[in-house]
């Protein structure tokens, strides 16, 4: 536990997080507003898969240890809004979009770390969300999944059932990923924080910054062989870069050791349907790179669909 307890803060110490404004991105902003990176720790250099996608990050400060909290997640409100206590239960009166999900796959130690992090995210106070929350939305899927997609933020749909992306954008989410040849049962889908910002607004800084321990958790236990980021906000969290979607989407970073590979969010291409053979293209650079990556594809009869499809992986 010691060492993965360091393995967590190590891998927060690593990102970091700050907000740009909605009036640096202008009226056709790209997607939403998102957090802009402060210059990169050494341990998180950001480093694209060729020479003409290199991405260079400056050093950076880790996060003040102040704002780290420990996994157990002693809660410490931060929040002056009146606390109140966490609802969890799902309303009763809610049917998601997208079905129910199966029996969580994984390892017994993986989902049993997993339901210890939803715990702790179910009782929360951290940050000003937990206010205003119904459900928290700590993520769905398998534990110990190979693909980890990382979204936003819970939408109204969401906070009312406890499950990531079950509205239109869900549905939308869970075709992609059947076309990749995954499920929501054998990828896993969470967001950058836990609990609805009102209004589906963005998250704001310090909001990001008291979640990141809960997804940095998430990530280390999950250890996926790939994460494919959903959006402006999801990727500039994680990878710090301060270029917009459109110049990063479907070109490889690293983050701690693991591939990672933006794309639009769901939510855009509902608005920008003419997008979304861009993310038809990123999906197959996804599943081509997790192939490479030794990863089996749960069901290979979705890739024949591709255009290029993946080569068979080697024994
Ligand atoms: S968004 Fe994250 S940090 Fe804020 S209350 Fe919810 S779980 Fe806690």
């Amino acid at each position: 536990m010691a060492e993965s307890d360091d393995r967590v803060r190590r891998a927060i110490d690593a990102i970091r997080v700050h907000v740009r404004s909605e009036s640096d991105f202008g009226s056709d902003a790209i997607e939403r507003a998102a957090p802009r990176p402060a210059p990169m720790a050494s341990t998180a250099t950001v480093v694209a898969a060729s020479p003409e996608t290199t991405i260079t990050n400056e050093p950076t400060a880790p996060l003040a240890p102040s704002r780290v909290p420990a996994p157990s997640n002693e809660p410490v409100a931060t929040s002056s809004a009146p606390a109140r206590p966490a609802v969890d239960a799902r309303s009763p009166a809610f049917v998601p979009r997208v079905a129910p999900l199966g029996a969580r796959l994984g390892s017994a130690e993986a989902r049993a770390e997993l339901d210890r992090l939803e715990a702790d995210v179910a009782a929360c106070t951290l940050c000003k969300l937990h206010a205003t929350r119904t459900c928290t939305v700590p993520g769905e899927g398998n534990a110990s999944p190979d693909l980890l997609f990382i979204g936003e933020g819970p939408g109204e749909e969401e906070d009312r059932s406890g499950r990531p992306f079950v509205g239109r954008a869900g549905e939308l989410l869970t075709k992609i990923i059947g076309a990749m040849g995954f499920s929501r049962e054998t990828a896993h889908i969470a967001n950058i924080v836990k609990c609805r910002p009102p209004g589906n607004r963005v998250p704001e800084p310090d909001e990001i910054a008291a979640c990141q321990p809960y997804l940095m958790r998430q990530i280390v236990l999950l250890k996926p062989k790939l994460i494919c980021t959903l959006g402006l906000p999801a990727t500039r969290t994680i990878l710090g870069i301060t270029q917009g979607i459109k110049a990063v989407r479907g070109r490889e970073f690293v983050w701690n050791d693991i591939p990672v590979i933006p794309t639009f969010h769901p939510a855009y291409l509902l608005r920008n349907p003419d997008d979304k053979p861009l993310v038809w293209q990123d999906a197959q650079t996804i599943v081509r790179r997790l192939v490479q990556l030794g990863a089996s594809i749960p069901n290979p009869d979705a890739l024949k669909k591709f255009k290029d499809p993946p080569p068979e992986p080697s024994a």
